[in-house]
């Protein structure tokens, strides 16, 4: 009988990870500026640590990782399912007990290393931007300046294959000076970037490029536009930065793309601002495309070709869940926090503190 109740209470001490997790949510969404003191205080040596560990190996920890769990899963299912003296009540209650301390132990490693960075003061306030006052007129001059870049883009075709070292370390640079400006030093950001082994299980997901909350490295898809891909890449080595809503990445990675002094960046900063125009309800993207000279106007239709031919119950599924995952997360928005960037951009362009990026 004793043995039985200490099982039990080992079972049940199995859900005090999940339990630390949701607690660690919960305080803090209540206390932005103590998160907003993580940042600026622990999360660069934590991103110190995972960064030069995912820099030291040859391949992606966190793929290396996440078959290593699949692996695990597997061989704990088989042991399971093996065991003889267990009746299945009680096969499936331990599988239940040691899902939730896996969960657990994996969302405290997630927010202490990077998810708290959700709850961090939303960009909006900490840069002092003007949402509201953004309008149609405001909206279309930021279309307008986007349409003049694109056709003073480069006429070159990107280099292939991509130059993924040397790009990465200019928008890094870049990414860092956004930061700095606005929220003060940035983490180290010696972030590792590369092309995962199994790239083409991102490409059926319909995602170009993550960030693993894990490891602080960058995983980018290869078969994305090359037009668009490093305003990808800047938004990426954003959340690394510690920017983990989807807006907010995209702002700062925007803004590092415009002020680069390679052509490329430019030119995809502004491909990057007219897709998302799109979806935007104040912009009337399909006025501001009339001025479009015909090299960028083809290259943001063979953009959108590209997205629309990959389009599958698959990436809709993942569309669905990462839905769900940044609203649990904390963003209200959603999948639609990606488009929001127009209107962080549009506020930005009218703050008096930020002429520089006029
Ligand atoms: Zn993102």
């Amino acid at each position: 009988m004793g043995t039985e109740k200490c099982a039990r209470g080992w079972d049940l001490a199995n859900f005090l990870p999940l339990l630390a997790a949701l607690l660690a949510q919960y305080w803090a969404a209540a206390h932005p500026t103590a998160v907003e003191a993580y940042w600026s205080s622990a999360y660069p040596l934590i991103d110190l640590c995972l960064s030069t560990l995912a820099l030291l190996l040859p391949v992606s920890p966190t793929e290396v990782c996440l078959l290593l769990l699949i692996l695990g899963i597997c061989w704990l299912l088989a042991r399971g399912f093996r065991s003889r003296h267990l009746g299945p009540l009680r096969l499936v209650w331990r599988g239940v007990c040691r899902s939730a301390l896996l969960c657990g132990l994996l969302a405290l490693w997630f927010l202490a290393g990077w998810g708290l960075n959700y709850r961090r003061p939303p960009i909006t306030q900490r840069w002092h931007l003007a949402v509201e006052q953004v309008d149609e007129t405001r909206v279309r001059k930021l279309a307008a300046e986007a349409v003049l870049l694109a056709n003073t883009g480069p006429i070159t075709e990107p280099s292939e294959p991509w130059d993924l070292a040397q790009d990465a370390s200019r928008l890094a640079s870049l990414v860092r000076s956004v930061c700095h400006q606005m929220d003060g030093p940035p983490p180290l950001l010696s972030v590792a970037v590369r092309i995962p082994v199994a790239w083409r299980l991102l490409e059926w997901l319909g995602i170009d490029g993550l960030t693993s909350p894990f490891f602080h490295e960058v995983l980018l898809n290869p078969q994305q536009g090359s037009r668009v891909r490093n305003a990808v890449l800047a938004h990426e080595l954003a959340h690394a930065c510690g920017y983990a809503r989807e807006d907010a990445a995209s702002l700062v990675g925007l803004l590092a793309c415009k002020r680069s002094p390679n052509p490329a960046d430019r030119y995809a900063y502004a491909l990057f601002v007219m897709m998302h125009l799109w979806k935007v309800p104040l912009a009337d993207g399909r006025k501001a495309l009339e001025h479009l000279a015909p090299g960028p106007r083809r290259d943001l239709e063979a953009e959108w070709a590209r997205l629309k031919a990959r389009r599958s119950p698959l990436t809709r599924a993942q569309s669905a869940l990462n839905d769900f995952y940044l609203r649990s997360a904390g963003d209200p928005h959603g999948t639609d926090s990606y488009s929001r960037v127009i209107i962080l951009l549009a506020a930005h362009r009218h703050c008096p503190s930020l002429r520089r990026d006029r």
